[in-house]
Order: structure tokens, then sequence, then C-alpha cells
């Protein structure tokens, strides 16, 4: 590939064309026919059949395929690498994926400008299972694909539990303790909240959070949280944190 790429932050001024998903300087209306936040729904796939040509290339894959695998918690909390997408499909069928972002790049070759485009997706199923990833691709949709495909390897499960004092229900609607994620300049902490306070929160944060299925928290986010890209890592991270603790609790128990 030739040309160079620019960042969607440098080309930001830039004629507005094609548009990103950032304000324009001024803070103008944004640009571009791209914007579909949240609610993007892809044409429903046929999963089985997608499965049934799938030709595992990973030794967790042949077993996930020939059925020696089929509880994707064990894999996880083993802290198991998911290499192949088609695990998950596998595995949890009920997931649902948003797009958190698209955005646009463009890059200059030899023929002209040519845009590309980036996405950043959630997948979850509501369950304590989300997983966050971007994709890159010329075209709009295969972003999108790609970026559910990293989503769905980076799945993490999510330790639920009620860890507020001031509820002390015992059921699984929060997270047991307070965590803080990072991504870039962004700081995201996580508190757990008594049971009918919801998810408060900015948009991504209640996104992420809703994916993964907890219902009451309380969140502050700090840094360049315009970035939704990483605000949603920094909750990512977050959330991963205690994920690993999880792991790391349940083996040693065993
Ligand atoms: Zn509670």
């Amino acid at each position: 590939m030739s040309g160079t790429n620019t960042s969607q932050n440098s080309n930001r001024g830039s004629r507005g064309q094609g548009g990103g998903f950032r304000k324009g300087p001024g803070g103008q209306k944004r640009p571009g026919g791209f914007r579909r936040q949240g609610g993007f729904r892809r044409r429903e796939e046929p999963k089985t059949d997608m499965l049934a040509l799938w030709v595992p290339k990973t030794d967790l894959g042949r077993k996930v395929a020939n059925g020696q695998v089929t509880n994707i918690d064990e894999v996880l909390l083993r802290g198991e690498k998911i290499l192949e997408p088609e695990i998950i499909d596998k595995l949890l069928p009920e997931l649902h994926d948003e797009l958190l972002k698209l955005g646009t790049t463009q890059r200059t070759t030899d023929s002209g400008r040519k845009m590309k485009f980036r996405a950043v997706v959630v997948v979850g199923d509501g369950h304590g299972h989300v997983g966050i990833g971007s994709g890159k691709s010329d075209e709009a949709r295969p972003a999108i694909e790609n970026a559910v495909k990293t989503a769905k390897r980076n799945i993490i499960l999510v330790p639920f539990g009620c860890g507020s004092w001031e509820c002390g229900c015992g059921t699984k609607h929060s997270l047991p303790v307070e965590v803080t994620g990072k991504c870039g300049s962004v700081k995201v902490t996580l508190r757990p909240a008594p049971r009918g306070v919801g998810i408060v929160g900015n948009s991504i944060v209640k996104k992420v959070l809703a994916k993964a299925g907890l219902n009451d928290i309380w969140s502050t986010a700090k840094g360049h949280t315009s970035t939704k890209y990483n605000t949603a890592i920094a909750v990512y991270d977050a959330l991963k944190r205690l994920s690993n603790m999880q792991s790391h609790r349940d083996w040693s128990e065993e």
C-alpha cells in the first residue's frame, strides 16, 4: 500500500467530506451519512450454515467444533486465548452486537484520496459475557464485520455481585467491588450501586455495561471521554480486571 494514512484527528477540518463522527470546528453539525449510532442491525446471518463450513485452526477450535468443549466459562476462567470468532458463535449463540462508533480516515494514494472506515463494536449476551473490538476496511460493512469478529475474540466473563453496602440484597445485579479501567487519557471508575439505580454514566459506558448485563452502576469518567473508542476500552479494561481477579480466585479455590 502506498500513500499515507491521515488520522481522523488531523483530518477533521478538511472539507468535511464523508464526515467523521466528531464535531466539526465550532461545534457545527457533523457531516456524513454514515452516522448510525446504536441500534445497528446487520442482516441476520445464517449462523448455523456458517458454522457448518467452519474449519477450526486452533486446538481449542477443534475441541469446540467436535463437542469436547461446550462451556465457554470454563475456557474463559482458564484464561485461554480465543483466536477464532466461531468458537464464540458456537458456544454463545445468544450474543448481540452494537455499533459504538463508525469513523473514517483518508488515505492519499497515487490515484487520489481513499476513504477508510473504522468501526468500534461491543458484543454481549446480557449474562456477563462482553467484548469490544475495532475493525478497518475500505467499506463500512466489512469494517463493522471485522470489528464484530475482534470483539468476539475479546470476550470476557464479568463477575456480578451486590457490592453496594447501601443495598446488601445479595443478588447479582451489579459488580462485587469498585474497579477502575484506563485507556489513553480516559479513566473510568465503576462503583456498585443499590438496586434500582440503573446505569449512571455517559452513553458509551451505558452501552457497554448494558451489553454485559449489569443493571446498577455508578460511574465516573475522566479524560478525553469524547474519544469513544478509548472510553469503551476503559470500561472494558475495568471489567477485565475484575474478570482476571475472578479467574485467579476460582482456580486457587478448586
Ligand atoms: Zn443489591
